[in-house]
């Protein structure tokens, strides 16, 4: 789903799920949410995501261990598929 590596299903269907109450439900531009999403994580959570790729395991899991605040992590979302809205409307014209 959405070409996730090492995420668990749970962690893939509450993505899915905050994408979707972005307002965000073209595949298209779930692949770019999703990856966006993640370079977002990785720029903030370096260490988290070295463990991720190093150990195979859930990113999504390994950070409700250390230092869970999903509302960060659903801001950003909706951050990313408001930019991503505002770009594809700008190149509409
Ligand atoms: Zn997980």
């Amino acid at each position: 789903m959405f070409g996730f590596v090492h995420i668990c299903q749970r962690h893939q269907q509450i993505f899915s799920d905050a994408v979707a109450r972005a307002g965000c439900t073209d595949p298209d531009d779930i692949a770019k949410v999703r990856a966006k999403a993640f370079a977002w994580f990785s720029a903030k959570y370096p260490m988290l995501v070295l463990e991720h790729y190093s150990n195979g395991t859930c990113v999504g899991c390994t950070y409700e261990k250390t230092n869970f605040d999903r509302t960060l992590i659903y801001d950003a979302i909706h951050a990313i598929v408001a930019r991503i809205r505002a770009e594809a409307s700008s190149s509409i014209s």
